[in-house]
């Protein structure tokens, strides 16, 4: 079954991840009027490596598993995406996921093109050593495609700074010291302070300037945020800065449950303090997909893929989802939401800060200068901000929804990139 193909809502459900995200671009390219070379060539991946990452663990066995770097498209500048470590992790997901890059980095009209990295493997319980092991055969097996010009990598699900560090190392080994070789770094290798944060902060300031567009208080807000890891944890935190109350999160265990809101400043305590969300002594359990459907205003998936699709979507009470995870609404889920009229802010925009960052902390590592905090948040906001409007502007001309106004926008300026470099 493909995109086009796919006509019930149960069909739609069941696209692979790559099939679903262009089913998106296919809406959008109607909407935009793309000629069908061109949908050819931004349907397809330019380049896919698969390989082999052989794993001796402390125990004396083996483990071998499969890993992927996928190039999307390489038209407006070098290769950018994450790597992640998950079990899930295979060709068509890695391959959906650089497809995601791709729209992303040109929605933000951020000089580069989509690629993401995976390692099929479920991370929990390995020790330190492992993951390094690990994460330095991988870069091994991808070296010849990586480059500070070329594709650079940065953290994802379940990857971090560590992991980064790793992997500027492995290839530093053989090119000299170069930090623009991945971004999301430990700031003693050229980490830009405010990266590690700014998915997160870059999301809770598309939610403040999509509140401040339809009226909406912040203050006293209900959110739900699924997740409360890399992405969810600031998200908390800036929302709770800006006076929303978060009353639900969770991490893989379940979700943490309080309709008065929880105090986000103890979650970080139990959380900084190497504890779990469940000891900070706060609010009642819940699966984690009872969250999802729980009365609030705002509901935010940031964590994994796929979490909202057509088993739940009626059952949503939210009247506005915010992506920070990348894909985490089905599209068979987005056609129920959009005839409930619950608002998407599609994943391109809502968790496009952390590839933002990403951009100040390689040009910073380029030009071997380090900006402050304080002005790396203020561009941040201002570009997550900017991005919105143009994105509410598009829907409005197009009478269309956010998700497809993103994607129209982004896939423009890589058909232009891709027309003016011959590639057709
Ligand atoms: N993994 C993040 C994303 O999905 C960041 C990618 C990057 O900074 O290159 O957007």
């Amino acid at each position: 079954m493909t995109a086009t193909d796919a006509t019930t809502l149960d069909e739609l459900d069941e696209l692979p991840p790559f099939e679903a995200v262009n089913r998106y671009f296919d809406l959008a390219a109607d909407a935009i009027d793309l000629d069908e070379e061109m949908r050819a060539i931004l349907t397809t991946s330019y380049r896919e490596l698969s390989v082999q990452v052989p794993l001796r663990r402390d125990d004396g066995s083996l483990t071998v598993a499969k890993a992927y770097r996928i190039h999307h498209n390489g038209a407006r500048g070098p290769y950018k995406g994450g790597i992640r470590y998950h079990e899930r992790a295979n060709l068509d997901e890695v391959r959906a996921l650089a497809s995601l890059m791709s729209w992303k980095t040109a929605l933000m009209d951020l000089p580069f093109g989509g690629a993401k990295g995976g390692i099929q493997i479920d991370p929990t319980g390995l020790s330190a050593g492992e993951l390094e092991r690990l994460t330095r055969r991988f870069t091994s097996a991808i070296l010849h495609l990586i480059g500070p010009f070329r594709d650079i990598p940065a953290p994802d699900l379940n990857t971090n700074a560590q992991v980064m560090a790793w992997l500027m190392d492995e290839y530093s080994a053989g090119h000299g010291y170069t930090p623009a070789i991945v971004t999301g770094k430990p700031l003693a290798l050229g980490g830009a302070p405010g990266r590690e944060q700014a998915t997160g902060r870059g999301c809770a300031y598309v939610m403040r300037a999509y509140a401040e567009d339809k009226g909406i208080e912040l203050d006293g807000l209900r959110v739900s945020i699924q997740g409360f890891g890399n992405v969810g944890r600031w998200l908390a935190d800036e929302l709770d800065r800006l006076g929303a109350n978060v009353v639900a999160v969770s991490d893989v265990d379940g979700g943490l449950h309080d309709p008065d809101g929880l105090s986000v400043r103890h979650l970080h305590q139990a959380v900084e303090n190497g504890a779990s969300i469940h000891d900070s002594g706060q609010g009642t359990w819940l699966p984690n997909d009872e969250l999802l459907t729980l009365e609030c205003d705002m509901l935010v998936p940031a964590a994994i893929g796929h979490v909202i699709h057509v088993g739940n979507a009626a059952d949503i009470a939210a009247d506005t989802i915010i992506e920070a995870a990348n894909h985490p609404v089905t599209p068979g889920a987005d056609a129920i939401l959009a005839e409930r009229q619950v608002t998407v802010v599609p994943d391109i925009l809502a968790n496009a800060g952390g590839v933002t960052g990403s951009y100040f902390e390689w040009t910073q590592n380029i030009q071997q200068f380090q900006w402050s905090e304080e002005k790396f948040c203020d561009e941040l906001r201002r570009r997550m901000e900017e991005a919105y409007q143009g994105v509410r502007r598009r829907a409005t001309a197009l009478d269309v929804p956010l998700r497809k106004a993103a994607y129209a926008i982004g896939i423009e300026r890589v058909a232009e990139a891709s027309r003016v470099r011959g590639y057709i």
